[in-house]
């Protein structure tokens, strides 16, 4: 079988508006601290809708590394942290010198559940760390209960997740802070950027400034130009207005963005929904909305060890996957060496590593695509497991 159609698992829905955004910007004097960086943060705060506060980043990496230095989380301290996540949910906790306590998911949602979260409570908690796992919302209602009933924070990793809502509510607006990502494969990017949200107008305030080498106005604030004070440490994470522009740009499609992934998702569910050893990553819950990052589907059974021989006869036929997550967090060298690990602790996540495939259902693939990466997994899996 020769590729006849070849369908990237991600590529970013870039347009002659997002193009001419960008253009402007450097058409005009002003390269960072303007007004597309503002106009993002308030769109971006209209789409999540009700009571949100924005601060736009460098990477989602930086919004998650703020949270922790915002609260102060450091040395002595615990937080919980997802094994089946991308290694800088762990990072940012790491590199304030916090420690990570990791704890496995739910098999049929990638997702933390207020029981492994439970189990996983000291007197040394600060905060709990959550990732809504390609686009399915955690159960926040309960996990939020949790962790206020402990006096905990809540991080919510949202990389996945623009457009995800639990009982109507957007996540990143349930905990404490919200964390975005505008990677290119993300649903909307800037290239590299990322959004840091909350629900409280003060946090929004002390973190903008953490985002700014913690100086104390910006520079509309300043009667002269060049004066300012510093009263707290920083780091420089702000998003220039490039990325701003571009990202205000892609947010403006986000409702079709969305609508495109909800139907790609469904029908691609549908077609494969017949095949015997294949688990689709989803959910069930009536109050989840599913942001449909990605299609993930899980090989049991006989096809559960030939997880890269169907990835690379998939590739080879023109369809790109990819892995979410390669290892769960504590298997990656540098945290086994760390705290060690006991993989019978992670038996859900090391099953997705190992045994999951992740499908394109981005607004780049066509309802063509839909039929051509169907068939393909069909017959991929049927002679992958005839040759194995
Ligand atoms: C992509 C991703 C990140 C990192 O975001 P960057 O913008 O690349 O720093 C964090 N968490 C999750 C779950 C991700 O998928």
């Amino acid at each position: 079988m020769n590729p006849r159609r070849v369908v990237p698992f991600g590529r970013p829905w870039v347009t002659d508006a997002d193009r001419n955004a960008v253009h402007n910007v450097l058409s005009g004097h002003i390269l960072t601290h303007g007004p597309e960086g503002k106009a993002f943060e308030a769109e971006f705060a209209a789409f999540l809708g009700g009571e949100a506060y924005c601060v736009s980043v460098s990477s989602g990496m930086a919004a998650l590394h703020l949270a922790y230095l915002h609260w102060g989380i450091g040395p002595g301290d615990e937080v919980i942290v997802p094994a089946q996540t991308h290694t800088a949910t762990a990072h940012a906790v790491e590199l304030v010198g916090a420690k990570c306590v990791f704890v496995d998911c739910d098999p049929a949602t990638g997702n933390v559940t207020p029981d492994t979260i439970c189990a996983a409570f000291t007197s040394r908690t600060r905060a709990v760390s959550l990732v809504h796992f390609v686009g399915v919302p955690c159960a926040m209602r309960d996990i939020v209960a949790l962790a206020e009933a402990r006096g905990v924070k809540v991080v919510e990793d949202c990389a996945l997740a623009l457009g995800a809502r639990y009982d109507g509510k957007h996540v990143g607006l349930w905990g404490d802070a919200g964390c975005f990502s505008f990677y290119p494969v993300k649903h909307i990017t800037t290239g590299e950027g990322g959004m840091f949200v909350t629900r409280h107008r003060e946090v929004a305030a002390a973190v903008a400034q953490w985002r700014a080498f913690g100086v104390d106005r910006t520079h509309s604030e300043r009667a002269l130009p060049g004066m300012y004070e510093v009263a707290t440490l920083g780091m420089n994470y702000r998003m220039g207005e490039m990325p701003a522009a571009l990202g205000r740009a892609q947010l403006s499609r986000i409702d079709q963005n969305l609508s495109m992934r909800n139907a790609n998702f469904t029908t691609l569910k549908r077609a494969l929904a017949a095949l015997d050893g294949v688990r689709i990553i989803d959910t069930d819950d009536a109050r989840a909305q599913n942001s449909h990052y990605c299609l993930t589907v899980v090989l049991e059974g006989r096809l559960a060890p030939l997880r890269n021989e169907v990835a690379s006869r998939m590739n080879a036929l023109g369809v790109g996957t990819s892995v979410y997550y390669p290892h769960p967090v504590p298997r990656m060298s540098y945290y086994r060496q760390k705290y060690g690990y006991t993989p019978a602790s992670f038996v859900a996540a090391t099953r997705i590593s190992d045994c999951s495939l992740a499908l394109p259902v981005g607004p780049h693939v066509e309802q063509a695509d839909i039929a051509y990466i169907a068939e393909t997994v069909r017959c991929v899996l049927r002679d992958a497991a005839k040759d194995a």
